[in-house]
């Protein structure tokens, strides 16, 4: 038996694709696969998305667009973070589109995207100069499209205004919140990540908008054991069974990606919900069980149900990060990709 199953659903993406395409009512979706798909398998989910109707990949790096460029020799790849010098011409052989944040950093006989800033207030030109022949396109970023409606539209009228001559390029600035919510924001294409494996940009329930959570990562109760009154489970002793408790422990920890500030948040242990007790090791955590339960009974920690979005509220954190944070390699875990 593995420590943990961590199952990769590709049917979820596309059905999130198609979400995704019906909210922009026209405009080009293109998939950010960046950080290995946040987690998911960046080659998995780049095939998935584009054989549902997504027409490019966006990733952060130089090196993952040149992974991704074996696997997908024909699609539009396109780095959105800065890229090193010695970078820029693997990405001109490669046919990689990058994205340059100054007006006089455009490299020849690459295709670049400008980046404005129209209020991140982190890479990008505030004013636009006339276009280079390399540009194809000019983008921005919106800072709080999931938070503050009102300054994600201000954002939306700047990009609009300033671009407004450049009606020829392909405008951008939508992620995943702007595309589900602001029409306005649709321009020419959306660059979506977070929506596209069924986690909600808003932390709510993603079903509300339609989404369907493309990750499942289960375990099992490894040991079941009675703690007295009075006894401990766990480092620093951070919780003493009140009454006789059992609990059971499950062979995943922070090194997994669960992580310690995931303390006290739900799982579920053969169908029912039980509370994750006590300080998560590197490689366990416990949970409060209502009695004893059999060696190998099935654990939860993210599907069915349990949703990322509470882990994350309980952790105080995003579910990009917890999601970018569990470690799905042979070493910790069995990956499993379905198309059903
Ligand atoms: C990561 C990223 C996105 C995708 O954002 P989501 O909220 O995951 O949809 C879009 N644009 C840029 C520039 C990004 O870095």
């Amino acid at each position: 038996m593995h420590r943990s199953e961590i199952t990769i659903d590709l049917a979820a993406v596309r059905r999130n694709v198609h979400v995704l395409l019906d909210a922009l009512g026209g405009s080009r979706l293109w998939a950010v696969v960046k950080a290995n798909a946040y987690g998911h398998g960046a080659s998995d989910v780049a095939g998935a998305a584009l054989g549902g109707g997504a027409s490019a990949l966006c990733v952060a790096t130089v090196p993952e667009a040149l992974a991704l460029r074996r696997d997908f020799p024909a699609a539009r790849i396109i780095v959105m973070g800065p890229a090193l010098n010695r970078e820029v011409g693997q990405a001109r052989d490669a046919r990689i589109e990058l994205v340059v944040s100054s007006n006089d950093e455009i490299p020849p006989g690459v295709r670049v995207h400008v980046k404005l800033d129209t209020g991140m207030g982190r890479w990008g030109v505030s004013e636009l100069m006339s276009p280079a022949l390399e540009v194809v396109g000019l983008m921005s970023h919106l800072a709080t499209a999931d938070t503050d409606a009102a300054y994600a539209e201000w954002q939306i009228e700047r990009f609009r205004a300033a671009t407004a001559p450049y009606t020829h390029l392909e405008r951008h600035i939508a992620n995943s919140a702007a595309a589900l919510r602001y029409p306005s924001a649709a321009f020419d294409a959306a660059r979506c990540g977070i929506a596209l494996y069924g986690l909600s940009p808003f932390g709510t329930d993603p079903a509300e908008d339609g989404l369907r959570p493309v990750l499942r990562w289960s375990s099992h109760v490894a040991q079941s054991k009675l703690l007295r009154a009075g006894q401990s489970t766990g480092y620093g002793r951070s919780f003493v069974a009140e009454r006789d408790t059992w609990i059971g422990i499950v062979p995943v920890g922070y090194a997994d990606g669960f992580r310690r500030d995931l303390s006290g948040t739900t799982v579920r242990v053969g169908g029912d919900e039980r509370r994750v007790v006590g300080t998560i090791s590197m490689d366990a955590l416990a949970v409060e069980l209502e009695g004893q339960v059999a060696t190998g009974t099935p654990v939860t920690l993210i599907g069915s149900g349990v949703l990322a979005e509470q882990h994350a509220r309980v952790a105080g954190t995003i579910t990009y990060e917890l999601v970018c944070g569990i470690d799905s390699s042979p070493a910790r875990a069995r990956r499993t990709v379905v198309d059903a």
